[in-house]
């Protein structure tokens, strides 16, 4: 323990959207918590935002507990149906909100927007410090005490540390935590995009023999492009004036929604994948992408980690409350069984889908949209995908 240093019961390193909910969720432990965050958020505008979610149940119910979900609905797009097919054959799948008795599938909404209504709700909560923009020149882990050394001369101290700073985790790194990041060799390209035919609240998700291509319908009428290519196509394809990168992807999405026409700026994103084998250690946790990362060809990385907050909230309260150690490896090691175990066979289902569906291979071709059509008409294991994607 240092005594000039600023004590806090958790120190949360990353204030971004999984980061966030877990410092929300906190609210009311009777905890000290600080969420320590290099960069100040971007705030939201009147232009929809190029980086969006698909947000399932399961992270919405947890968005309510917290009291961020009427800001966040107020500009998510519901979407009640969801179209999914292989660009090489006929394999289709349909989900209809209604066939599961549900009012939606999902919400689309812009990242800012999430972690505004986040952050606001943060800044209500009495025992939450939001210490931002700072960044950490050191890390010392210790048995009952870790510290954080920041760049303005500020040393910060907490029982528990808990990295939410994504996949390039520095909490990660000063653990030891061995964590490679595989490369799929693609880059997402994201847009918005005006179609000439309406999104009807749909989702619509194309597997092409380049990679999986989604529209995702927005509260505005526009739609939200997430193209995922190979990297040897990506630049050409970054590099096209606005009129012909509109012609590739009319085609590539095979027309659904008409002509488009690209209202905001293009940017990639180098795609991977990665899970940790140790979530916990003493006095120390991972939760989001700083312990795992996916395919967004499903989105559930967000949702995975929104997850991952509840769960080792969860923990730390029923210790808490219970007089245990609630930082003691014993106890974190609840929340590293409950959500280990998930987020891997998500991991390595994406990873499969993107294998499956990328491949020319023609027996291949055949066997997948034989699938595609065998699980649109068997409701049961339709219904089984629907919830698991769905976050129960
Ligand atoms: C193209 C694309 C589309 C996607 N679509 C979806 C989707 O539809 N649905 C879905 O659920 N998921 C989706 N994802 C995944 C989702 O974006 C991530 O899983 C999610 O952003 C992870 O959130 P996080 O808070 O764990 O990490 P991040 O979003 O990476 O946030 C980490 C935060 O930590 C901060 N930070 C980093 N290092 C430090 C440090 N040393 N000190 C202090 N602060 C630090 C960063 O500034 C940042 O604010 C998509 C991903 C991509 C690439």
């Amino acid at each position: 323990m240092s005594e000039t240093a600023l004590r806090y019961d958790i120190l949360i390193v990353g204030g971004g959207m999984v980061g966030l909910t877990l410092a929300n969720l906190l609210n009311d432990s009777g905890l000290k918590v600080g969420v320590v965050e290099k960069f100040e958020p971007k705030t939201v505008t009147d232009e929809i935002d190029i980086r969006v979610s698909a947000i399932n149940r399961a992270s919405v119910d947890i968005f309510k507990a917290i009291g961020a979900w009427p800001e966040m609905a107020a500009r998510a797009c519901v979407y009640h149906d969801m179209h999914v097919w292989d660009s090489s054959g006929a394999g289709m799948i349909h989900f209809d909100s209604a066939e599961v008795g549900l009012d939606a599938l999902g919400y689309i909404i812009e990242n800012t927007v999430i972690q505004q209504a986040l952050q606001r709700c943060a800044e209500q909560a009495e025992n939450v410090d939001w210490i931002c923009p700072v960044s950490i020149d050191s890390i010392e882990l210790a048995d009952e005490c870790q510290q954080l050394h920041l760049d303005d001369g500020r040393i910060l101290e907490c029982h528990l540390l808990v990295g939410a700073d994504g996949s390039r985790s520095q909490v990660r790194a000063a653990a030891n935590i061995d964590f490679e990041r595989l490369s799929y060799g693609q880059r997402a390209i994201v847009c918005s995009v005006e179609t000439e035919q309406p999104h009807a609240e749909t989702a619509w998700q194309c597997f092409t023999p380049d990679g999986p291509l989604a529209f995702l319908p927005l509260m505005n009428g526009q739609s939200s492009i997430v193209w995922s290519l190979e990297e040897s196509k990506v630049d050409a394809m970054m590099a096209l004036d606005e009129d012909a990168f509109c012609r590739e992807l009319e085609q590539a999405f095979e027309y659904q929604l008409g002509s488009v026409k690209l209202v905001s700026p293009r940017a990639a994103f180098p795609l991977g994948h990665g899970h940790v084998d140790q979530y916990v250690q003493n006095g120390l946790a991972l939760v989001g992408d700083a312990a795992h990362n996916i395919h967004p060809l499903a989105g559930q990385g967000a949702n995975l980690g929104f997850l991952d907050a509840a769960c080792l909230a969860a923990v730390i309260m029923q210790a808490h409350v219970a007089n245990r150690q609630w930082y003691a490896l014993h106890t974190l090691r609840k929340y590293e069984r409950a959500r280990k175990g998930e987020n891997r066979l998500m991991e390595s289902s994406m990873t499969a889908f993107k294998l499956l569906f990328s491949n020319n291979d023609p027996l291949l071709s055949v066997v997948r949209n034989a699938g595609l059509v065998m699980v649109d008409q068997a409701p049961i294991i339709k219904n089984q995908f629907l919830r698991h994607a769905m976050g129960n």
